[in-house]
């Protein structure tokens, strides 16, 4: 069976197969790529490329529902959530094909000896694109609209959950107008991924997915010296230090928790209360979390992984606040860990779906210390009644995104991306788009 294939993770049914790419198929779409980049990148104007991506804003919102549909049968998202994706999706697309001429403006220099010079932001070519099936059309057009707005070209290896959408993305782009070999998608191999990345005509990678990809990834586009940007996993905490409405922050925390069942990779993980808040808030969020009403995780597999890391916690200490840690198929409910102990690998590790860690702690600093005690440092979220203390604790939280007061307030004008072992580059916003791009510089005497 080829590897792309679409189980329904609510279900267990497998629904459809797609053939895997040949080696023949996967050097076509080099090929085309790389013509698509000389042919059509390097002699489109902006314009005219802000024109298509324009166009596929318009063709997300039309087949919004048929895309939807299309998610919730591959990884389970709800439809509602997954109709949220779309419009998110499309936004983005909107965004750079609204301000992309403006964030490709020509950068002036100004010479110090006679004559005059510019930066002009040039495309660099064909990229291979790795991407995961929690935000099969999100993860995507974040990659792609900025790319395409300068006029590099897309090879896309999508997870190979997710066979449907991305052969939904594909035709998009090529309805829109975009010539062939702009955006193609492939139902590649480990093996042809890498040659993707070696190939010469390949210019720059880029990887949302976990840690042990971003090794292997990262790894490949060094030796290639390619330029890789990756959006890895994450185990954002969740800082309360006070609060003037209970009952308000415990929704806002339920709500970023379950977005997405917590398979979302700036999603709230641990829980770090300060001790005079920390019993009616663990409460409060107990109780809310059992009235939620979750899909299934994106597979069986990835729910029995969590069961896994959930009982690994409780053999080495840890207490269940709240469910049974175990899965049903790929259904899991509402799970919370308390008294993880120090040391634990449980501390370390992203817990990728509905579990919550929660620790206890007694003022700012020690806050601090234990929400930067973690390999990752994707997003962070501080909840305070004292704006002063907001921006201090998110000077100090080792992160590349911190919200004070809020939570899934991502959105295409702002910059996505981490450091540490969450990764490295930018996607989204005016800074997206200056990855994969060449800083040209023009002198003219
Ligand atoms: P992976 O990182 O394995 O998958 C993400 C993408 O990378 C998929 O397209 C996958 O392909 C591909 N991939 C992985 N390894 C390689 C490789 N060596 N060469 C080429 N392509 C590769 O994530 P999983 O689906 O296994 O999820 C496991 C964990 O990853 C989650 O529990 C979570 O911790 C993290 N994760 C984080 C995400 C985020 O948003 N940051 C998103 C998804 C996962 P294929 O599907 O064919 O295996």
């Amino acid at each position: 069976m080829s590897a792309y294939t679409v189980t329904n993770p609510a279900t267990g049914q497998v629904e459809k197969t797609y053939p895997s790419a040949t080696d023949a198929e996967v050097d076509a779409a080099l090929a085309a790529a790389q013509n698509a980049y000389v042919q059509w990148g390097r002699t489109t104007t902006k314009a005219q490329r802000a024109a298509l991506l324009a166009k596929v804003a318009d063709l997300y919102e039309a087949r919004k529902q048929e895309l939807a549909e299309t998610i919730n049968h591959e990884m389970g998202k709800k439809l509602d959530e997954a109709i949220g994706e779309v419009e998110f999706s499309a936004s983005i697309y909107r965004y750079y094909a609204d301000h992309g001429e403006e964030f490709l403006a020509d950068i002036p220099v100004e010479r110090e000896a006679a004559g005059s010079a510019v930066v002009r932001k040039m495309p660099i070519g064909p990229l291979v694109g790795v991407m995961p099936w929690n935000y099969p059309y999100y993860q995507v057009a974040r990659f792609a609209a900025p790319n395409l707005m300068l006029g590099n070209t897309i090879l896309l290896k999508h997870a190979s959950l997710c066979p449907a959408s991305s052969a939904a993305m594909e035709r998009i782009f090529l309805d829109a107008g975009f010539p062939k070999g702009a955006f193609t998608n492939l139902y590649a191999s480990f093996d042809q991924t890498s040659a993707m990345i070696a190939d010469p005509r390949v210019r720059g990678v880029s990887l949302t997915g976990s840690e042990r990809a971003g090794v292997a990834i990262a790894g490949e586009a060094g030796a290639a010296l390619k330029k890789v940007v990756c959006e890895l996993g994450g185990s954002d905490p969740f800082v309360v230090l006070g609060t003037d409405d209970m009952d308000a922050l415990v929704a806002t925390a339920v709500a970023g928790k379950y977005e997405n069942c917590g398979q979302v990779c700036n999603g709230p993980k641990r829980f770090i209360v300060l001790d005079s808040l920390y019993d009616e808030f663990l409460a409060k969020f107990a109780e809310a979390s059992k009235a939620v009403e979750l899909g299934p995780l994106c597979s069986v597999k990835a729910a029995r992984h969590l069961s896994e890391q959930v009982a690994q916690a409780v053999a080495d200490g840890a207490t269940l606040a709240l469910g049974d840690g175990k899965n049903d198929g790929a259904f899991f409910a509402p799970t919370i860990l308390t008294d993880i102990p120090a040391g634990a690998p449980a501390r370390y590790a992203e817990f990728f779906g509905p579990v919550s860690q929660f620790y206890r702690v007694k003022d700012e600093a020690e806050a601090i210390a234990l929400a930067n005690d973690t390999p990752y440092g994707l997003g962070s979220y501080v909840f305070t009644i004292d704006p002063r203390q907001g921006e201090r604790v998110a000077d100090a939280l080792e992160t590349g995104m911190t919200y004070v007061n809020e939570v899934g307030a991502d959105s295409a004008e702002m910059p996505f991306g981490g450091v540490k072992n969450s990764g490295f580059g930018r996607e989204l916003g005016s800074l997206g788009i200056n990855e994969f791009v060449n800083l040209k510089l023009i002198s003219l005497d």
